[in-house]
């Protein structure tokens, strides 16, 4: 592989990242390496339309079956790269291969965060397609399944497990769902929709125990002493970087791969992409270690942009998504702390932003729920910084436009 790149983990990132580098024109070698039986695919239908039999193996892959073939990009799936030689640039797979390179991209992204002393007790996590189809073969109508954590990733596995005919028991330690990525309007309204629908929604609660109940159930001891019986369980409180490579390999890791705005890692021959890392972003002090599409889509580009001489794709506000029945969320920026809510649109409608402004009134993040045009104004002007006037964020009906082409405040 001389003056090959060699992209270690065919996830999200690393499938876009090989396509990237034939897009802008690199015509060397490429090895994707990935842990997984599958070829790139996308996760976020995993706990939406995947489980609820409404989407198919053609719908998750990233691209079709020859594409990686007809690229000419060598693939090794169901294999793990073991380790990084930076000294002599080659990247070890556990069957004993050695690939050479001149680049490296790692694109080892996350997993879930396991549940301590859950071991003992049978459940499922949500991170992998494997993960998703032994859910879906488990869930049955009539159920009672018991969500640890209230995450997107476990409100929408709530969702479709309603959907498809089973009660729905959903376990949060903090005071509200979504308590660390969303505003409290926001979970508000999610608690409210969730419950009007059907599910059991416990808040501030601490589990001491998971253990076997009678039969086959699963039992959740809580601090109070109650205890509930689940015919299943679900963990999903989280995502931990895959950094034990990297570690290994002596790069900088500070919860995640330390990348540079063109996703270069501590070596300059080595790129590090999506989940795994801790990136900066323009609009924010700081560092973060971001676990979204749009993420991992740009971050592949910088790479692909830096290996080829490419300048730098322009850096995008950071944004998610998270589809729980009939209503899309969609978030631009990052929640910031001294910021102040204001609401755009009525919850009760079912169509609302809540804009949050900053001391000089720019805003620093959108959530939108059915609003897709506040959504899209909200991206460009946290991008622009113009200073917005609350009384037109207020009116749902007020336009938005004449904010796009105001100057940023100084
Ligand atoms: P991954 O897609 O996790 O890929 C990493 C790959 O690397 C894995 O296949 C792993 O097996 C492999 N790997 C790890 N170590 C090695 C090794 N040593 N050797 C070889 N291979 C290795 N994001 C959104 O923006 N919107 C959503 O609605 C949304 N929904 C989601 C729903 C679910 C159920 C999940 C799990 C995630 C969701 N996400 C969503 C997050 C999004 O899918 C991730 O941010 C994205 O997949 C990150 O891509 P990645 O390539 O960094 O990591």
């Amino acid at each position: 592989m001389a003056g090959g790149v060699v992209i270690i983990g065919a996830g999200h990132a690393g499938g876009a990242a090989a396509g990237f580098l034939r897009q802008y024109g690199f015509d060397g070698p490429i090895a994707l390496i990935g842990a997984e039986a599958y070829p790139p695919y996308q996760r976020p239908p995993l706990s939406k339309a995947w489980l609820k039999g409404e989407a198919g193996l053609d719908d998750l892959y990233l691209r079709g079956d020859s594409f990686y073939a007809d690229q000419g990009m060598v693939t090794r799936f169901s294999t793990q790269a073991t380790a990084i030689d930076r000294a002599n640039k080659i990247v070890t797979l556990s069957d004993g291969e050695a690939l050479p390179y001149e680049h490296l991209i790692i694109a080892t992204g996350s997993r879930a965060r396991p549940y301590p002393g859950a071991e003992r007790v049978p459940h499922h996590t949500l991170r992998t397609l494997d993960d998703a189809e032994a859910l879906k073969n488990a869930l049955r109508p009539g159920q009672h399944i018991g969500l640890i954590g209230a995450g997107y990733v476990g409100l929408e596995v709530a969702a479709s497990a309603r959907h498809l005919g089973c009660e729905v028991t959903i376990f949060e330690k903090e005071p509200r769902i979504l308590a660390r990525v969303a505003s409290a309007d926001l979970s508000g309204f999610f608690t409210d929709m969730h419950r009007a629908r059907g599910a059991e929604i416990v808040t501030d609660c601490t589990i001491t125990e998971l253990s076997l109940g009678d039969g086959d159930k699963k039992r959740v001891h809580l601090s109070d002493g109650s205890r509930r019986d689940f015919d299943l369980l679900l963990v999903g409180i989280g995502g931990l970087a895959n950094t034990e490579l990297a570690e290994a390999a002596g790069l900088d890791v500070a919860n995640g791969v330390v990348v540079d705005d063109e996703a270069r890692a501590s070596d300059p021959a080595i790129f590090a992409i999506g989940d795994v890392t801790s990136r900066t972003l323009p609009f924010y002090e700081g560092r973060f270690r971001l676990e979204s599409v749009p993420n991992a889509l740009e971050q592949a580009k910088q790479a692909a942009a830096a290996i080829t001489g490419h300048k730098p794709p322009v850096v995008e506000t950071p944004w998610f998504w998270s589809d729980q029945y009939d209503f899309k969320l969609q978030i631009a920026g990052l929640l910031q702390a001294d910021t102040r809510a204001i609401l755009r649109g009525d919850p009760a409608s079912g169509a609302f932003s809540v804009y949050h402004l900053d001391t000089q009134g720019r805003l620093r993040t959108a959530e939108c729920v059915n609003r897709p045009a506040d959504f899209r104004a909200a991206k460009l002007l946290i991008a622009r910084g113009p200073a917005l006037d609350e009384a037109v964020i207020r009116d749902p009906d007020a336009p938005l436009k004449p904010f796009l082409t105001a100057p940023p405040v100084a």
